[in-house]
């Protein structure tokens, strides 16, 4: 069984607010989604925790299941004009999705630092592995 490299809560927290998730000090993104390559307060180098698709699959989970799901359950949504709804429905919940999206990924990249999973390990968690 892996162990835990470093304290899991403190390490997520610290991702969801986009710093890093060793010293909480150094921003863990210089763009919208791009990683800094080390941390500026502490060194870290943050560039080898990958997140790959994992915090999309987890913030379409978050919106779909949180967000759409509930809204079915008030009839103005599927009966007023799809002219009118799906404009007024879609593109906030684009925004959420796109606010929501650099803090899950914060979250993630804090997991795999505090279960100290490297992109050196890729190889372990993936099909080519028989190859
Ligand atoms: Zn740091």
């Amino acid at each position: 069984m892996a162990e835990i490299a470093h304290p899991l809560i403190p390490s997520i927290l610290r991702g969801l607010k986009g710093c890093c998730p060793s010293c909480g000090d150094g921003p863990l993104f210089w763009k919208y989604l791009k990683v800094n390559g080390r941390c500026e307060a502490c060194d870290l180098d943050l560039a080898r925790y990958p997140a790959d698709d994992g915090p999309a699959y987890l913030t379409i989970l978050l919106v779909g299941h949180l967000i759409v799901a509930p809204l079915l359950f008030f009839p103005i949504v599927w009966r007023s004009p799809p002219a009118y709804s799906l404009p007024l429905i879609l593109l906030p919940l684009a925004l959420l999705t796109l606010l929501i999206l650099p803090r899950v990924k914060g979250g993630w990249i804090g997991m795999m630092y505090a279960l100290g999973v490297k992109d050196s390990d890729a190889r372990l968690h993936t099909a080519d592995a028989i190859d």
